[in-house]
């Protein structure tokens, strides 16, 4: 049997203090992470300060590209199953996230995925998800 993914449109996400550039950029196809000015690391999620050197942080765009690390298939009693991963980004952060458009029970750790985005309720931003490439 094969697995599609179905469900749209998403719940809008919470916008959290500091993030709105986060989601501007979302709504023009952009995906942004954070830089650190001082030790140029990429983080995620996205904070005031660099995780590593408390730094201040700054966004660059980033390529959208990456592996998954790791996955689960919800699906147990689950009409639409969904798939939460942990993508590993070409920058080297890790993020939590979807993985979408695909046979859910195709997908591998070690995959290589790219960014989506998908429309969200109301006036919500797009949410960025991962399909494999
Ligand atoms: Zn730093």
């Amino acid at each position: 049997m094969t697995m599609m993914y179905q469900p749209n449109p998403y719940p809008a996400p919470v916008i959290e203090q500091g993030s709105q550039p986060f989601w501007e950029a979302a709504k023009e196809g952009k995906f942004l992470i954070k830089y650190c000015k001082s030790c140029n690391q990429p983080h995620w999620y996205p904070r005031t300060l660099c995780p590593f050197c408390f730094g201040e942080t700054d966004w660059k765009e980033a390529s959208g590209k990456g592996e998954i690390y790791t996955l689960s298939v919800m699906q147990r009693g689950n009409p639409n199953p969904y798939c939460i991963a942990y993508v590993k980004l070409d920058e080297g952060v890790t993020m939590m996230t979807q993985i979408v458009d695909c046979d859910l029970e195709s997908l591998k750790i070690g995959m290589k995925v790219k960014l989506v985005f998908k429309p969200t309720e109301g006036d919500g931003p797009p949410v960025p998800m991962f399909t494999p490439i």
